[in-house]
């Protein structure tokens, strides 16, 4: 991806919901290799640059989406640019509309047995046509990791969705991507087979309209708050890159 903002510690790209759906069009129809997408909100702004691996991973990836608010806020503070959320439950809702249209098969990785079942029965509801070519929970062991594998290129899965929250599902695409042969898009969803699943009752509209779905998750989720407490100090270091940039620009 070209133009990618460093946003304090990580990257985002610049890109918007329909250019998102292009750049996967191409990529399931002309590209050769899995490429990667995931989503960057401010908490991953302190817990990647900790491990280098995890860092190296999301500096390597293909698109890094602005999955929430903090981070359109901080383009905007920081570049003056006014970019456009793209959540990542709702990129894998147009992914599986798109596919639903273009015959892509998808197949997907993570969550319970029950909640990952069921998220495939309310896809297959709510997209009629798509092609679920398979499906397997997100507690499969390292063992029969060669069988989940084989398992994914056997049904020659080009979009595969991988729900084993962050930072486990980046991992496993780096430490896998060579061995998938025929998938072109790798997107990590996190915990949103539990949203269409119905385990976790996503935000109401209003809430979303707000941009304050943040809230109302840690408000369901109190224990979140471990890795929410890093907001406050996310808007202080982005003020103060502010002032850093604006001193520069005076003194030169
Ligand atoms: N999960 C999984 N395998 C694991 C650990 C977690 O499939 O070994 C799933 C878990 O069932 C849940 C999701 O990963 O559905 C994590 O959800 P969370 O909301 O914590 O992820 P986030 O969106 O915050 O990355």
């Amino acid at each position: 991806m070209t133009n990618r903002l460093k946003i304090l510690n990580l990257w985002v790209d610049p890109v918007n919901m329909v250019e998102s759906l292009f750049y996967i069009i191409h990529t399931v129809e002309k590209g050769h290799k899995p490429h990667s997408i995931f989503a960057v909100n401010p908490e991953k702004n302190f817990s990647v640059p900790k491990d280098p691996l995890l860092y190296e991973i999301f500096k390597t990836s293909d698109l890094l989406i602005p999955d929430g608010i903090g981070i359109v806020l901080a383009a905007w503070v920081l570049y003056g640019l006014r970019l456009c959320r793209v959540p990542g439950v709702e990129l894998m809702k147009n992914i599986c509309r798109l596919s639903a249209q273009k015959k892509y098969k998808l197949f997907i990785y993570g969550g319970e047995e029950g909640v990952n079942k069921m998220a495939v029965e309310v896809l297959q509801k709510r997209h009629p046509g798509i092609v679920i070519a398979g499906r397997a929970n997100g507690y499969v062991d390292d063992a029969k990791m060669d069988d989940l594998i084989d398992k994914i290129n056997a049904a020659h899965t080009e979009i595969l969705f991988l729900a084993l929250g962050s930072p486990k599902q980046e991992k496993w695409f780096a430490q896998h991507k060579d061995r998938l042969e025929t998938v072109r898009i790798c997107q990590g969803i996190g915990g949103t087979l539990d949203t269409i699943a119905g385990k976790v009752k996503r935000a109401p509209k209003m809430w979303q309209a707000c941009y304050t779905e943040w809230l109302y998750r840690l408000i369901s989720e109190p224990k979140r708050i471990k890795r929410q407490k890093v907001l406050p100090l996310f808007a202080l270091m982005l003020i103060s890159a502010k002032l850093q940039s604006i001193g520069s620009f005076q003194r030169r």
